[in-house]
């Protein structure tokens, strides 16, 4: 198996072995190869987006997740929109580089309005120099359109499970929770502009490892640019808690994530992937561990401390206000042990975008 380390390709029953087997040397071996590849396509720099979760406010009923409409026990809110410059500034002063603002999915009105006018105050507050991402769900070509040509040129939708027996297990069976209008968001994101970004959940109930590897195929097959996956955390007021006693174990969780950021990697050389905070979630320092095996872009977060405990997408979700893992000499020291540097002030775009449209 480890000799076919060096030649891995998308062959999707050898994906599924790699996933399935639990050989601590064959993890050590897919994480040294995941290392070179990305030291020589993207370098042993990490890009910041300062991340503001912005509303918990969502129209979805998504069976996975704490801030689901159905869930009637938090307190939901909206970021104002002077406290998101005021954060983006300050984002700005520590030379992030980048933000992403990421929502519950709302597409009234009222809510493609602030968020484009968000998007035009952060970049005449930062002097157009604040690279913005945005992680707020389906909308039509354009408001994609629109929100792009206002200054957003990043954004991030999940396929959740790129199998779309799967996917309609862990939604409701309805228009707004439609496989195929996720995938024609993402096509429409392409189509807008944007460096596009995707990612599915890992050790989700009823997923195979042959799931997972048609997820990485999934991944390369539609020529992504960026992609940000994470374990399933389980969330008890939600409708997929039933099932927690099925799941494997976090810290299994956590491995075969490590596993899938790994192969991706070798996989898709030049995209950018992030280390992300449900990774975070299951041990501190875990994010360091996921740039290890391949990723180069985290997202510290930075909402209003005030706001934090309500965007509660999974239990053990980290809450504290500059939570000591996200303050950045921190971050920066333990990326120094592992010989990475933070990507200062630079936008840190997916390389894959320039050089798929440079051919
Ligand atoms: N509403 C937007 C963005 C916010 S949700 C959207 O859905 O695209 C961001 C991500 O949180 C989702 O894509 C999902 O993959 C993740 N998430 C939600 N509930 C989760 C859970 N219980 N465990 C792990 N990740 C979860
Ligand atoms: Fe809403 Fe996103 Fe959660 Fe689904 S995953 S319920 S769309 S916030």
């Amino acid at each position: 198996m480890e000799a076919l380390i060096k030649n891995i390709n998308a062959d999707c029953k050898l994906l599924a072995a790699i996933l399935d087997c639990s050989s601590d040397s064959l993890l050590k071996s897919l994480i040294n190869q995941a290392a070179k590849i990305k030291k020589k396509y993207c370098g042993n720099i990490v890009y910041l987006r300062g991340l503001i979760e912005y509303s918990n406010i969502c129209r979805k009923n998504c069976h996975y997740c704490g801030i689901r409409k159905d869930n009637k026990t938090i307190v939901r809110y909206t970021v104002t929109e002077d406290e998101v410059i005021n954060t983006a500034k300050l984002a700005y002063e520590k030379n992030y580089g980048s933000i992403i603002i990421q929502s519950g999915e709302r597409n009234n009105k009222e809510f493609v309005k602030s968020i484009d006018k968000l998007i035009r105050r952060i970049k005449q507050v930062s002097n157009g120099k604040l690279g913005i991402t945005l992680s707020v769900g389906e909308q039509s070509y354009d408001i994609y359109k629109m929100w792009y040509n206002s200054g957003a040129h990043r954004f991030l939708l999940r396929i959740e499970s790129s199998d779309e027996e799967l996917y309609k297990k862990i939604h409701p069976d309805d228009e707004i929770h439609s496989f195929i209008n996720r995938l024609k968001a993402l096509e429409n994101l392409k189509k807008a502009g944007y460096q596009t970004g995707t990612g599915v959940m890992i050790g989700l109930p009823f997923q195979t490892s042959e799931h997972l590897a048609k997820d990485l195929l999934f991944m390369k097959d539609f020529d992504i640019d960026m992609c940000g996956m994470g374990p399933y955390l389980e969330h008890h007021k939600t409708p997929m808690w039933r099932y927690r006693h099925s799941l494997k174990p976090q810290k299994e969780r956590f491995n075969l994530t490590l596993k899938m950021v790994a192969l991706l990697r070798i996989l898709m050389k030049d995209i950018n992937i992030a280390a992300t905070t449900a990774m975070q979630t299951i041990e501190s320092g875990d994010r360091i561990k996921a740039i290890q095996a391949g990723a180069n872009v985290l997202m510290p977060n930075i909402t209003p401390a005030q706001y934090r405990d309500n965007y509660f997408l999974y239990e053990n979700k980290p809450k504290t206000f500059e939570a000591p893992e996200d303050h950045l000499p921190h971050l920066e020291a333990g990326l120094k042990k592992i010989n990475h540097s933070i990507g200062f002030g630079i936008w840190g775009d997916s390389k894959h975008f320039f050089n798929k449209n440079r051919q």
